[in-house]
This record gives structure tokens, sequence and C-alpha cells, in this order.
């Protein structure tokens, strides 16, 4: 999507610091971190949110877990949270999946 501001780091056309890439998805760190890692996990289609998720493109969101259990062990991280905000009240703020992987430190529940 051209107005996608995920789509346009893809693409490359806004940097980004880069954890993982495959041809499905990509993996950067995040600019306002809130854990001494945290990184996302962007599928390259674009999708809106996870509530866009069926059965054409779900196949997307197993791989970026298989990915996540890869990248995490690379970067020693044993412990960790994934969150995927879903719709303005639940924080989300931009509009293409994405899975928050965050770890390093103690984490609460119930989360914010
Ligand atoms: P959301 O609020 O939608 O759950 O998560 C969006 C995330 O994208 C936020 O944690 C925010 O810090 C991050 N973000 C927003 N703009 C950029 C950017 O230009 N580059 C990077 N690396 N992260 C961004
Ligand atoms: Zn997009």
């Amino acid at each position: 999507m051209s107005d996608c501001l995920f789509c346009k780091i893809i693409k490359g056309e806004i940097p980004s610091s880069k954890v993982y890439e495959d041809e499905l998805c990509y993996a950067f760190y995040d600019i306002d971190p809130q854990a001494p890692v945290h990184f996302l996990v962007i599928p390259k289609e674009h999708i809106a949110s996870a509530a866009d998720v069926n059965e054409s493109n779900a196949a997307v969101v197993a791989h970026i877990f298989t990915v996540i259990a890869k990248v995490t062990k690379q970067l020693g991280v044993d412990s960790y949270r994934v969150v995927s905000n879903i719709g303005l009240q639940a924080g989300q703020s931009v509009f293409h999946l994405h899975f928050h992987v965050l770890g390093g430190r103690d984490m609460t529940w119930p989360p914010g």
C-alpha cells in the first residue's frame, strides 16, 4: 500500500534497522523501544491488522512465529513477550500487521 509506513520500510523508502528478512516477512528494531530488546516482525504483504487474517493469508502468521523463535534464539533472548495491538483502543498506531517482540526485562501482567 503506497501510503503505509511499514510498506515503505519494507521497500527501503524509509530507513530501518533490520533484524531479519526473507521473502515473506521483515523484522526491524522499534524506533521507540519499550524494552532492552524490542523489534517488530511484519509480513511483506499488506494486512491491516490481525483482524484481517483469514484462511487465505494466515500462513504468513505461522511463518512469522517460526522467525520469532529463530531470531530470539540468535539474540540470546529466552524469555520474551509477543504482542499485536488490534484497533485504536488497543493501541494500534500503524495499520500494517505487526508483532512486537519484547524482552530483556521483567514483564508485568496484566498489560496496561
Ligand atoms: P503499534 O502502536 O501500532 O502497536 O506499534 C507501532 C510501532 O511502530 C510502535 O512501537 C512505534 O514505535 C513503531 N514505529 C513507528 N514508526 C516507526 C518507524 O518509522 N520506524 C520504526 N523502526 N518503528 C516505528
Ligand atoms: Zn502496509
